[in-house]
């Protein structure tokens, strides 16, 4: 198997080399942010520094320029997942995709967009199924719509071990079910959902699938199109990229027939005080000035990740997942989250550690240099479903050492006597 050049890859984050609290950093908060390559630090420098234009617009050398660059970006992250360029729109994250989608079927829902729309209409008590573990981003938006259409908004529920409880989803999955949402990868379980089998039940009654992948694309191998999913999400500041910049994946078929969310300048053909004509997929879905130099920035990103090679990255954050593990579960007073047996995973542990509070390890380890994020996760229902209302992550990216995890769980190790909770 192909494995990665540590050493190269953390000289390449600029950010990794920093001390933190009179430690050197160990960052292990990469499913909150992941760090940036000089090169995608580099590749938004070069834009804005030499190349900034608006683009799609003028007939300036400039603005072909900048335009050829901003295509050529769409075409390398599009390829990244597996998909054509005109199957990526861009979008400022993963939450501004997914109100994109539940917002454009709020529109067919409204009549808007037809006849092609009309597939996706919702009417009262047509069903959304989403998952227990949602992050919010792919939670709020359907309750949103639901209260908008007169939908109902289900859940397939979540075993005690983290994974999703199939069966359920087999008998919840039927005739009404118009819209199945759910996470490649939980951001706080970190287990790898079958999406084959919950395509398949969505698929069986009809009903669009949306994936939430801002957790799998900088972990594994993505390919969108083989998973059979309708529409997917993901996020660029999570795998190497910029802020504000995200894509929306979708079928080319269901992007066609979707209708707009966000109107304006740069989305139509034909405009009258009266009325409007659209363009067709991507740029019916991205009104106004887009993200330019943080697409550049992103194509340079996947670039990065390409070239260390996905099955590599996932191999190494498999490694880190399971040095993990097994420290976590040698050290008395955690609980695992998710700890299910016989699933894939990427590198991430949520875990709850008996009788201190979730901020105040994270405070502790902060002050040893350790980065963890702590709280919901922006997943409160998960958490309630595990009896908590925080909890600490760690989560790891291909920059990770071994060390990073040993020197995470020393120092862990040392929390519950240093708060009195036991030893
Ligand atoms: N879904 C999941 C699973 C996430 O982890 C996140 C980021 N925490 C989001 C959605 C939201 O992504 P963004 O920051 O791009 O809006």
């Amino acid at each position: 198997a192909p494995v990665l050049d540590l050493a190269a890859i953390r000289a390449d984050f600029p950010l990794l080399g920093e001390r933190v609290n009179g430690h050197p950093l160990v960052y292990l908060d990469s499913g909150a942010t992941s760090q940036k390559p000089q090169a995608v630090i580099d590749a938004e420098v070069a834009f804005l520094t030499r190349s900034n234009s608006a683009v799609h617009r003028g007939a300036h050398t400039l603005a072909a320029e900048a335009t050829e660059l901003f295509e050529d970006a769409r075409a390398t992250v599009a390829g990244f997942v597996g998909a054509q360029p005109e199957q990526l729109v861009w979008t400022s994250g993963a939450t501004a995709g997914l109100n994109l989608v539940a917002y454009a079927i709020g529109n067919a829902s409204a009549g808007r967009g037809a006849p092609a729309s009309a597939r996706f209409a919702l009417a009262p008590g047509d069903e959304i199924v989403v998952t227990e573990t949602e992050h919010h981003a792919n939670l709020i938006p359907w309750q949103e719509l639901a209260a908008r259409t007169g939908a109902v908004l289900r859940h397939i529920p979540v075993r005690d071990d983290g994974t999703l409880d199939t069966d359920a989803a087999a008998t919840l999955i039927g005739d009404r079910t118009r819209i199945v949402a759910f996470p490649h990868v939980s951001n706080v379980l970190g287990i790898v959902n079958p999406v084959g089998d919950l395509v398949a039940l969505a698929q069986g009654v009809g009903a669009l699938t949306v994936l939430d992948a801002c957790q799998s694309a900088p972990h594994l191998p993505l390919d969108l199109p083989s998973l059979g999913v309708d529409l997917a999400v993901f996020s660029g500041h999570k795998m190497l990229g910029p802020y504000a910049i995200g894509g929306l994946y979708g079928r080319s078929e269901v992007l066609e027939a979707l209708p707009p969310f966000l109107t304006g300048g740069s989305m139509i053909t034909t405009v009258t005080l009266d009325e409007a004509q659209y363009l067709p997929p991507p740029q019916r879905f991205e009104a106004g000035t887009q993200p330019v130099s943080q697409a550049i920035g992103l194509a340079a990103a996947v670039r990065y990740l390409d070239a260390a090679g996905m099955a590599a990255v996932h191999a190494h954050e498999k490694a880190l997942e399971a040095r993990m593990g097994e420290g976590l579960r040698a050290i008395p007073g955690i609980r695992l989250l998710g700890d299910a047996t016989e699933v894939e995973r990427v590198g991430l542990w949520a875990f709850d550690v008996a009788g201190v509070h979730a901020h105040d390890v994270g405070q502790f380890l902060d002050a040893r240099g350790v980065a963890v994020r702590v709280g919901h996760h922006c997943a409160q229902p998960l958490h309630r479903r595990f009896g908590l209302t925080a909890s600490v992550r760690a989560s790891a990216a291909l920059y990770n050492t071994p060390e990073d995890v040993d020197t995470f769980l020393d120092a862990l190790s040392g929390v519950r006597a240093f708060f009195g909770a036991g030893s």
